[in-house]
């Protein structure tokens, strides 16, 4: 199926407010499928678009569920899906539906492969990493900045809360590089294909909310000392953030960046333990 061809005699204009860069290589798509081990079992793809990728998944799945916003990608995909039952395709901003709305649609152990509109990436992210319970994997395209910063390591430049906030919950790789010209329309960016993969008992993270306030405190400052930020991100006197520290076991004069997710988990508990007594 020709896929540009079709896009072009059914007179659809790109959105670029909605991120459409579509994909169009067959054995990429394929490869993308085998990135996140598609083998049967449910996905759940953001973004059709065309349905290109859907196709793709439709053939290792055995059910996938394809959110859409754009209305006018619709008849599209009434054609480029209309020999795939196993898909359904839901015309709507995923953005709208709840967690359990989602995970209704995609039942008790699902795959979220996307190739994603850029403007979703940080949202979407920490809901998979804070909301799912039920996804077991995200496989995504993202521009290639945003695949590094969420697999960075500590005391690099691409290190920071999202990524904390992701690799908490989930082991994260980058797999594959995708340089711009592989999309349709090309774009200014070049991207990536990241994988996380959930591990939702790595730590525990019973106050999700305080362990979000210490990362994002953590990072509130870059040139700042990890003291300074956590007395300002608390409200803490610098004597009682000191004590903080010292009781992590961490330099007096450490920084956000420099703690390992492990480290980033000890600071989260140590600050649970300050404000209970
Ligand atoms: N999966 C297709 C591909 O790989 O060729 C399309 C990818 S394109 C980068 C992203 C798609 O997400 C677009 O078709 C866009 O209309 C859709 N989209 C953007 N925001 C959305 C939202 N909030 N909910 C559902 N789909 C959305």
């Amino acid at each position: 199926m020709d896929i540009k061809q079709l896009l072009k005699t059914s007179g659809f204009r790109f959105n670029k407010q909605f991120g459409q860069n579509f994909l169009t290589d067959e054995t990429l798509l394929d490869d993308i499928c085998l990135d996140a081990h598609v083998d049967g079992g449910t996905v759940l793809e953001i973004g059709a678009g065309a349905g290109t990728l859907t196709r793709a998944l439709s053939r290792y799945a055995d059910k996938v569920v394809a959110f859409e916003i754009d209305r006018n990608l619709e008849k599209i995909l009434a054609v480029t899906l209309q020999d795939r039952p196993n898909v359904s395709v839901v015309i709507g901003d995923v953005m709208k539906y709840s967690m359990s709305q989602i995970e209704r649609l995609c039942g008790s152990d699902y795959k979220v492969v996307a190739n994603i509109p850029y403007y979703l990436t940080g949202p979407l992210i920490m809901r998979f990493a804070e909301e799912s319970a039920n996804a077991s994997s995200l496989t995504l395209t993202v521009q290639k900045e945003v695949a590094e910063r969420l697999a960075a390591r500590p005391s690099t430049k691409d290190y920071g809360a999202i990524t904390v906030a992701l690799q908490a919950v989930a082991d994260v790789t980058v797999v594959r590089s995708l340089p711009r010209e592989l999309f349709y329309p090309v774009p200014n960016v070049d991207s990536a294909v990241v994988t996380a993969n959930f591990r939702r008992d790595k730590f525990d993270l019973t106050s999700r909310e305080l362990f979000r306030k210490t990362v994002r405190a953590a990072f509130s400052m870059r040139r700042k000392t990890l003291l300074n930020c956590i007395a300002a991100g608390f409200g803490f006197s610098k004597e009682r953030a000191a004590a903080i520290i010292a009781e992590c076991g961490f330099e007096p004069d450490c920084r956000g960046e420099q703690l390992s997710v492990e480290q980033f988990v000890i600071l989260y508990k140590t600050i649970e333990g300050a404000l209970s007594k």
